[in-house]
């Protein structure tokens, strides 16, 4: 297997480095050579969009996606209207920031049934279509962990994400592989396959499952700290197709404790021993 030789398809979220504002994110990642960057809305609040897309402008980044839309299904017609309203701003403020890519936590309501969920999910994307089309921007379904098929995400595999998004049918909806939702996966390859052949991987995110796991939301590991095969499951990924960067997305608050800028350094170390 061929290990990455350069920095020229990482990519790192900015949740990635918590700590951090987004002006520091976007100083510091570029200081470092690192010239994507997928930004967590959360940074958003309260910022001058403009402001935020001139600084990213000034320092050659490239935004890579907006994280994160989703959270479509409820009991309450109400609520899934409101979802169906904050994706919508979420696509504006893509667009707003040259972001291609929303990325999607589908979501999961545990009054009802997954597969009712599923079939909200599915409305809601459709329903999302025309307007991120109009905006120039893809949505990207990303599967989760079944860990989180409480209240996070009722689409739970590779192979339910392939389903939805074949039935969507749309240039303008895809899927993010990340590897720490999807290693288990039982027929990883073959689905990693299908999920190219449909021109359906729009994003990679890689991390590593550290054993044993301390906190399943914020103990992730940096890839060669844990027991996912990051680099096979990369090549299958270029195999079937993607070309796109390689997005660090990690949660740690072990590493959010560490000299963030050191902790760059040592992201880039392991994205070329283990990605
Ligand atoms: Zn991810």
């Amino acid at each position: 297997m061929a290990a990455l030789t350069d920095f020229s398809k990482l990519c790192v979220h900015t949740q990635t480095t918590k700590p951090w504002s987004i002006e520091e994110c976007i100083t510091h990642f570029h200081a470092a050579g690192i010239k994507g960057i997928s930004i967590w809305r959360h940074l958003l609040e309260g910022k001058d969009l403009n402001a935020v897309k001139a600084l990213l402008e000034v320092h050659q980044m490239d935004v890579v996606s907006l994280v994160r839309g989703g959270f479509f299904p409820s009991v309450d017609k109400k609520q899934r209207e409101l979802s169906l309203e904050d994706n919508r701003l979420a696509i504006d403020q893509a667009n707003a920031l040259g972001a291609p890519l929303v990325v999607l936590v589908c979501g999961a309501d545990p009054k009802q049934p997954l597969e009712v969920s599923r079939q909200q999910i599915q409305e809601s994307i459709m329903a999302l279509i025309p307007y991120a089309k109009n905006a120039g921007v893809r949505l990207a379904i990303e599967p989760l962990h079944p860990m989180y098929a409480g209240d996070k995400s009722a689409i739970v595999s590779l192979g339910q994400a392939n389903d939805l998004c074949e039935a969507i049918d749309s240039p303008w909806v895809g899927i993010a592989i990340d590897v720490y939702h999807l290693w288990w996966e039982d027929e990883l390859k073959k689905e990693i396959f299908r999920c190219g052949k449909n021109n359906n991987i729009v994003a990679f995110h890689v991390c590593d499952w550290r054993v044993p796991t301390l906190d399943f939301l914020t103990d992730r590991g940096l890839m060669g700290e844990g027991c996912i095969p990051v680099r096979q499951i990369r090549e299958w990924v270029e195999e079937a197709g993607f070309e796109g960067p390689n997005e660090v997305e990690v949660f740690s608050e072990r590493l959010w404790a560490q000299d963030q800028k050191q902790y760059l350094e040592d992201i880039k170390k392991s994205y070329l021993n283990y990605t």
